[in-house]
């Protein structure tokens, strides 16, 4: 049963949200390895929801991180990445 909370967009446009995949969205951050430190600039993919869970590998040294990622309403993103493995 639905609360009415997040899926009215289609039908109630007070808040005008955008569709996620448009180009309004982020399509790239810039995180640091937890196994290494070092900045990646990685690439996001706002179409395929506005939260996210994957595997993603260090471009440094090859480590797999656990990528959480989150998009708001307003296309800005929130990452989170963990060490994978530990
Ligand atoms: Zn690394």
């Amino acid at each position: 049963m639905a609360d009415g909370v997040d899926d009215d967009w289609t039908e109630d446009d007070l808040d005008d949200e955008f569709p996620l995949g448009d180009g309004t969205a982020e399509t790239e951050t810039i995180v640091n390895c937890p196994y290494c430190g070092e900045a990646n600039e990685i690439s996001l993919d706002p179409g395929s929801g506005s939260e996210q869970e994957y595997i993603e590998d260090c471009q440094v040294c090859c480590h797999p991180w656990l990528m959480y990622v989150k998009y708001a309403s307003d296309g800005s993103v929130e990452v989170d990445v963990y060490a994978s493995d530990s």
